[in-house]
C-alpha cells in the first residue's frame, strides 16, 4: 500500500514539500488524497497541511516564485498555484469550540501534525504523508481502509455535534467507497440527526448529490433511513425502501436519482423541495423534466416518439430509464424509436416549422388569437408525416383546418 503513496504523489507536490523543508518547515499531503492513493485510486486533488503559519506560507511560497492566493487566512488556508494546479495548504490547526454545529468559533494553530489530524472527520481521512517521514496515521485509518470501515475520529456524538455536516459526509463516504459505517459512528449519526437543521441547505444538497452519484448510494440511503437522517435531507417526502432500491437501475446522475426519490410527491412538490434546498434553476428544471417524462405515456411508434422527444428533450433517455426502474416497463423499443427520430431530426420543434405565426396570419388570414393553436396542429401533422414540413403543404393544411372549423360552427 505504502509504495502506492510514494509513487502517487506528483512532482509538483514534492516540490512544495521541498520549498517548505528549505524554510525549516514540514509540509504533508493530507486527507482525501492520501486515502485515495492508499486505495489505488486517482485523487481528484491534493491538499496539504504544513507547520508554517499562513503569513509565513505566503512569504515562503511567494519568495520561491509561486503565485499564492490567500483563500482562507482566518482558518489558516492559502492556495498555491503549482504548475497550474491550485493546492490548498492549511496550517496545522486544532478547532476551538463550536456553537453553530458548523464553524469552529476559533481555530488555534499548532506545531503538531497529529493534532491537526485529530480535528478531521473520519479515520480514513485523518492521515498525512511526508516522503521522508512516511505515513502518519494516529487513528488507525489504514486498518479501517483495509477493513472497509468509516469510523469517526474520537467520540462520534461530540464530532457530529461540532459539525453536523459530518453526518452526511459519513454516509457519502460510505457510498463512495462502498464501506460499512462502524456501529458507534452510525449511532452517533442517529443521535445527532436533528442538528442537520443548523446546516446550510446548499451544503446539504451538495452532499446529497455526491452521495446520489456514488456507487453505493442505495445502501447508504437505506442506512440513512434506518438512522432517521433522511427526513432532515428530504423533508415531507421520505422515500420508501422500494424507491430507494430502484436507484440501482438508474444511471448515476444526481438529478435523475433525486427525481426517482421524489417521484411520488408530484412534480410541483418535487420542484419546491429542490428550491428549498437552493438548487440552481437548471437543476430544478432537470428534476421537473424527468418527472414530466415519467408522467407521459411511453412512445409506441415514430409519431409518439417525435412528440415525446419534443416535449421532453434533454430528459428523454433519463425519463425512459425512470419508466423502467420505477414502473418495471420494458422500454427497449421506446428507446430505439426515440433514438431513431433524434437521428432523423424529425421531431420538429415549433421554430423549425416551415411556416411561422406571422406568415400564417398573412397567408391564411388566421386571427392572432388562433395562431398558437394552429401552429401546434401543424406541428402535430409534421410529427405524423415529416414530409409535410414544407411551406406550401402547411399553408394548405392550415386552410383545410380552418375550413373544418368554420363548417363546425
Ligand atoms: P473528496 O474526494 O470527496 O474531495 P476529501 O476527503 O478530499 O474527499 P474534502 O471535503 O475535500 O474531502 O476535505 C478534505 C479533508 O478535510 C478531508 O479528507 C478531511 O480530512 C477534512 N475535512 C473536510 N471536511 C471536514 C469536516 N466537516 N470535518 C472534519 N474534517 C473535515
Ligand atoms: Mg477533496
Amino acid at each position: 500500500m505504502k509504495e502506492r503513496l510514494r509513487a502517487g504523489i506528483p512532482d509538483y507536490i514534492l516540490s512544495l514539500i521541498d520549498v517548505l523543508a528549505n524554510a525549516h518547515h514540514r509540509g504533508y499531503a493530507v486527507g482525501g488524497c492520501v486515502r485515495d492513493l492508499l486505495l489505488g485510486r486517482v485523487p481528484d486533488d491534493f491538499d496539504m497541511t504544513a507547520s508554517a503559519h499562513p503569513e509565513a506560507l505566503i512569504e515562503i511560497f511567494t519568495g520561491a516564485g509561486y503565485k499564492v492566493i490567500p483563500t482562507g487566512l482566518a482558518h489558516g488556508t492559502v492556495t498555491v498555484l503549482a504548475e497550474g494546479h491550485p493546492v490548498e495548504i492549511t496550517t496545522h490547526r486544532t478547532d476551538g469550540s463550536y456553537t453553530d454545529s458548523r464553524h469552529p468559533d476559533a481555530v488555534t494553530f499548532t506545531e503538531s501534525v497529529e493534532d491537526d489530524l485529530a480535528r478531521r472527520d473520519f479515520t480514513v481521512n485523518a492521515m498525512a504523508y511526508h516522503p521522508e517521514i512516511g505515513l502518519i496515521d494516529p487513528f488507525g485509518g489504514q486498518r479501517d481502509l483495509a477493513d472497509g470501515i468509516i469510523r469517526a475520529v474520537g467520540e462520534p456524538c461530540q464530532r457530529f455535534g461540532e459539525d453536523a455536516l459530518r453526518i452526511l459526509r459519513c454516509f457519502r463516504f460510505a457510498a463512495k467507497l462502498g464501506f460499512e459505517i462502524e456501529e458507534h459512528t452510525l449511532q452517533g449519526t442517529a443521535a445527532l440527526a436533528a442538528r442537520l437543521r443548523d446546516i446550510a441547505v446548499e451544503r446539504i444538497l451538495a452532499e446529497l448529490c455526491k452521495l446520489l452519484e456514488a456507487p453505493g448510494a442505495v445502501r447508504a440511503l437505506l442506512a440513512m433511513d434506518r438512522a432517521g437522517v433522511l427526513p432532515y435531507v428530504l423533508p415531507d417526502t421520505v422515500p420508501d425502501r422500494a424507491l430507494i432500491e430502484a436507484l440501482d437501475a438508474l444511471p448515476s446522475e444526481a438529478e435523475l436519482r433525486l427525481a426517482a426519490l421524489l417521484s411520488r410527491t408530484g412534480t410541483a412538490a418535487a420542484e419546491a423541495l429542490c428550491r428549498r434546498l437552493h438548487a440552481s434553476n437548471a437543476f430544478i428544471k432537470q428534476v421537473g423534466g424527468y418527472l414530466a417524462a415519467l408522467a407521459a405515456p411511453l412512445p409506441t411508434d415514430a409519431y409518439t416518439a417525435r412528440r415525446f422527444l419534443c416535449h421532453h428533450f434533454g430528459q428523454e433517455e433519463g425519463g425512459l430509464a425512470l419508466h423502467r426502474a420505477l414502473n418495471g416497463k420494458d422500454v427497449a423499443e421506446a428507446l430505439a424509436l426515440v433514438r431513431q427520430v433524434r437521428r432523423d431530426r424529425t421531431a420538429v420543434e415549433l421554430r423549425r416549422l416551415a411556416l411561422n405565426g406571422r406568415e400564417l396570419q398573412e397567408q391564411v388570414g388566421v386571427p392572432p388569437a388562433e395562431t398558437g393553436k394552429l401552429l401546434l396542429y401543424l406541428q402535430d401533422q409534421v410529427w405524423r408525416e415529416p414530409a409535410c414540413n414544407r411551406r406550401e403543404t402547411l399553408i394548405s393544411l392550415a386552410r383545410q383546418y380552418l375550413q373544418k372549423e368554420n363548417n363546425r360552427v
